[in-house]
Formats: structure tokens, sequence, C-alpha cells
């Protein structure tokens, strides 16, 4: 089952601290080079002007933990790293107990829940623990060390182009800044990967794919600061992989103007996948659709996700973790995805050679006996036939006469065989 590779390579990578930079991006970034052929890690310089931003320094972190008075570590990075506030500065004093209390930062109504805060745009210091370990501690002076490193070096992010036939790409983006938390996000680089793979064992491709591995915000600015041209020039449809790793119901984002083939793709695949989805729009992004899709950017890029970030109650705390990822849910979104990947790939234009309609039964393709199911197969053939004039897609007259595109493009290969369609 391809959702437990999926989910086994999650749990490899998921104890690495990744943040927007450092290197831990680096080393899953260079764990996906081994799977994926052809990829590219790339690096822009702390300081680099992106649009409106600047790159910022990098952050690394060797150890962080706060100890009694006694020297017992009891708060340690080394057992989550979610418990450091990400790009938390350098430090190593004594603290009294009010101090430390400012610098706690837990989520009361779940009292065994750590949260997940991060400070990259002001350098600050801070841990996230449990409402309960903050409540057990005793007031007394406490050790505070955390041993990072916030200085000049690089963003890093990653890209692999799998070529097809045509120049026109097909997106998939996402990103690699969160440490040890499953569903959001680690479950989108690991399915990226899967998708990667899958698209590189097929030999003939129509469209080109991209998939794009980088940290959210700044990264996407980055790569777009640097891209812009290419990719507003190559861009057919765009996706967002996030939150695809749990085994909920289905959420899908639409574009900003939610019209786009993207759009209509994902709801082909949706809607005759016979899942449970939740639809949301544009005013409800999150993720780099802020980005790539803003005025003058105008990518489209909508999502197909399980539960949607900011949404479940796991969000961005300790329990976003392996148990609430699984095969299952990965084995979904795998499966979801390959089919829009198999929809752009199958959806031509196709135009009936016969003037007329065509003689079935001389061909053998009207049936013998009369059932609803046969006469709904003819109906069907007869539909693409009539809808198909050159001009129309597969997935127009798939949507035009309700049956799903995968039906219609076995169809469509029969009707070339006879001689009565063509492909234009
Ligand atoms: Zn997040």
């Amino acid at each position: 089952m391809i959702g437990n590779l999926i989910y086994d390579y999650c749990r490899e990578l998921f104890y690495i601290n990744r943040s927007i930079t450092g290197n831990g991006v680096r080393e899953t970034l260079k764990s996906i080079s081994k799977k994926v052929n052809n990829f590219q890690i790339n690096e822009v310089p702390s300081g680099t002007k992106c649009f409106d931003w600047k790159v910022p320094k990098e952050w690394n972190v060797n150890d962080a933990f706060i100890a009694d008075e006694k020297g017992n570590k009891i708060i340690d990075f080394k057992d989550n790293n979610i418990h450091l506030v990400g790009y938390s500065k350098a430090v190593d004093k004594v603290v009294s107990y009010n101090e430390l209390m400012n610098k706690l930062y837990t989520i009361p109504e779940m009292p065994n829940v750590i949260p997940y805060i991060t400070s990259y745009y002001s350098e600050d210091w801070g841990f996230c623990v449990t409402e309960n370990q903050k409540n057990n501690l005793k007031k007394q002076n406490y050790h505070v060390k955390i041993d990072s490193s916030l200085k000049n070096g690089s963003l890093t992010y990653g890209e692999v182009l799998i070529k097809g036939e045509s120049k026109k790409e097909i997106i998939f983006s996402t990103y690699i800044c969160h440490p040890s938390l499953a569903n959001d996000n680690l479950s989108g680089p690991v399915l990226a990967t899967y998708l990667a793979m899958y698209l590189q064992k097929i030999k003939k491709l129509r469209f080109s794919y991209r998939f794009i591995f980088i940290p959210e915000t700044i990264g996407a600015i980055a790569y777009l600061n640097k891209n812009l041209n290419n990719l507003k020039k190559n861009t057919y449809a765009g996706f967002i992989l996030t939150c695809v790793g749990d085994n909920n119901n289905y959420s899908y984002l639409s574009s900003r103007n939610g019209d786009n083939i993207c759009d209509i793709a994902a709801l082909h695949v949706l809607n005759y996948s016979k899942v449970q989805y939740k639809k949301y729009s544009f005013l409800d992004r999150g993720s780099d659709e802020r980005q790539y899709s803003s005025p003058g950017i105008d990518l489209p890029f909508c999502s197909v996700m399980r539960s949607k970030y900011g949404e479940f109650d796991e969000y961005h705390t300790s329990l976003d973790n392996l148990d609430f990822v699984s095969p299952e849910g990965f084995e979904g979104s795998y499966n979801m995805h390959k089919k829009i990947i198999d929809l752009f790939e199958c959806n031509f234009k196709y135009k009936s050679i016969i003037l007329a309609e065509p003689q079935l039964g001389k061909r053998g393709l009207y049936p013998n006996k009369s059932t609803k199911k046969s006469h709904e197969k003819v109906r069907d053939m007869m539909n693409l036939i009539s809808y198909s004039d050159g001009k129309k897609s597969l997935l127009e007259i798939a949507n035009e006469i309700k049956v799903p595109i995968w039906d219609l493009s076995l169809l469509a290969s029969k009707l070339i065989e006879h001689k009565i369609l063509k492909k234009v």
C-alpha cells in the first residue's frame, strides 16, 4: 500500500528540526533528493531583497533546555523540538520564576498539549510547554539555555521539473518550514515526494510537472522573486500540498477567482470520487496561495486537503503528530492527487470523423442485450460523440454529460480504435 510507504517516510523525517531556514531544511531536502531524480537544492543568501521582504538570518539550534536549581532539565528541546519558540535567539542565564513565566507559552484549555509558536521577524526567545508543566513549576530560579545561532546564511529550497511534451507546467508547491508537526505540514513534502516519484516512472507525459519545496511565505516570495517570468509564462495549473495526511473528510480551497482549470479539475475529481468534502473560498486562504495568487502575480492555485489548517484541534500543537496522520489518510490524498494528474494527462480534445450519427451496431459497439446499464453506456458513448466537435475538452464534456473523465477517456480510446473519433 502506497499509504504505508508515505507514512513511513513521514515518520523518518518527523523529528528533524525544520524552520524557515537552517540545517533541518537542508537535511530534509537532501533526503528527498535521494528519492527524486534531478532534485535541485538552492540557497538564497540572507539579506536578499525579495519584493517587499528580505531573506532573514539563518537559524540553527544545537540544544535548548530549562533546568531547575538542582540542574534537572525540566523542559528539553531534545524531547520535542516544538518546545522551543522558533527562531529563539541564544540565551544562557539564570532567570527568576516570574521572568520565566513571561517566556512560557501554553494552551490553558488543552492542559496536556504543547503549542507551536515562532518569532521569525522579532528577535526574542521562549519555550512552549503544556499548561500542566507550567503549573508544576516551583517558585525558584531556573537556568535557561538556548544554544542557537542566528546569523547570515541562507534560505534553502528544493525543486524538481519533470519534463513532458508540453512546456506548460502543472505545479505542486509545498512548505518545509514546520518542525515536528505531521499534518501541517510534513504531510505535504512527503506526499509531493511520492507524487514526483510516480511521475518520474511515466515514460511519456503530456504536461511538465514542477514540484517546489519552500519555506512558507518568505520561501514563496523568494521563489517568485527569482522565477516570476517563467512561472507566468508556463504555469497551467497549481496546487498547494498541505494537510494531506489525516484520514478525515477532504477540504478544497479555491483559487482567487474560483473558476481556473485547477479548480475545475480538483472539483471534478472530488465530486466523482464519492468522498465528503468541505468547500472553502479564497477568503479562507492561509498558505502560499496568498503569494502565488496575489494581484499582479495571478497564478492559479488551489488546494485539495484533508482537514484544513486552522480548522482542526490538533493544528499547530504537539497533537499534530504521527498518530494524527495515517497510511489511510496518505493513501486517499495520494490517489486524489494522482487522479488530478491523470485528468490533465487525458484531457484532450476529440473530433468526430463521421458525419451524422455513426452506426454503432455494425461496429459491435451496440449491446446485444438491452439492460439499464448497457443503455447508460450507449448514451454516454453517443453523448461523447455528439459533443466531440474538436473544440470542447474531454473535461468540459465530462462535466456537461455528468460522467467521470476517467470513464470517458476509456470510451474515447475505444472510439478512436473504431475510427469514430480522432484527437485534435
Ligand atoms: Zn502551519
